[in-house]
């Protein structure tokens, strides 16, 4: 599954844990982008901060990792060289690709796009406020999981004004979020909590 995970939330495990129990998954491999060239207008955190708050949260999943490969690669993420790299270090492994609704809406936008469904069977899961379009392609699979209405966007924006994220992320990652200040509205104190 890959991701900013600017910060990972519990839909992003929701929807994990979900894939993987439906698809009998031996293993989720959490792969946080490098530089995500469709957000490179905007800030995205130090994908250290992102990849540690991803390890945090998924820390206590046995089935659960964390892949360094699209940050350790220099220059934008591409899907494409994800799953290149994935397969490297995993031949043997059936590769699964877990993206949501909005995600799955921009796939045929990717680079290199029929490649994709080469290297991966998708999984496109649901996510309130968008529409999951089948593809019509027996490669992609649909699948509808709880519906938790949380994005990183907007826990971002809580944190932003002092609200809280707890229950929203898991509660290492509200602490880490805490530790180091990320997210914070400019001139807010230093010490406000959640
Ligand atoms: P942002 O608001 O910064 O874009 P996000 O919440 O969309 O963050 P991403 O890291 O962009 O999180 O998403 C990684 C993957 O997880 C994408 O495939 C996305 O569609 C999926 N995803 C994110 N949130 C949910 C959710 N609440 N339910 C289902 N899938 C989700
Ligand atoms: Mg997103």
């Amino acid at each position: 599954m890959g991701g900013t995970f600017d910060p990972i939330h519990h839909g992003h495990l929701v929807a994990a844990s979900e894939v993987a129990s439906k698809f009998d998954l031996d293993e989720v491999v959490f792969v946080p982008t490098g530089e995500p060239w469709q957000k490179s207008k905007s800030t995205v955190s130090a994908a250290e901060h992102r990849y540690l708050m991803t390890v945090i949260a998924t820390a206590s999943n046995p089935r659960f990792t964390v892949s360094r490969v699209d940050i350790d690669r220099p220059g934008p993420t591409y899907t494409k060289d994800t799953l290149r790299d994935l397969r490297r270090l995993r031949p043997e492994a059936d590769l699964y690709f877990i993206t949501g609704a909005d995600a799955m809406a921009q796939i045929v936008g990717w680079k290199d796009v029929d490649e994709l469904w080469e290297l991966a069977h998708f999984v496109g899961v649901t996510r309130p406020g968008h529409e999951l379009h089948d593809l019509g392609r027996t490669d992609v699979s649909l699948l509808e999981v709880p519906a938790m209405a949380i994005s990183s966007t907007d826990c971002r924006a809580r944190v932003a004004v002092a609200e809280p994220v707890w229950y929203l992320v898991p509660d290492g990652v509200v602490q880490y979020i805490a530790k180091y200040g990320l997210y914070r509205g400019k001139g807010r104190p230093s010490d406000d909590g959640d």
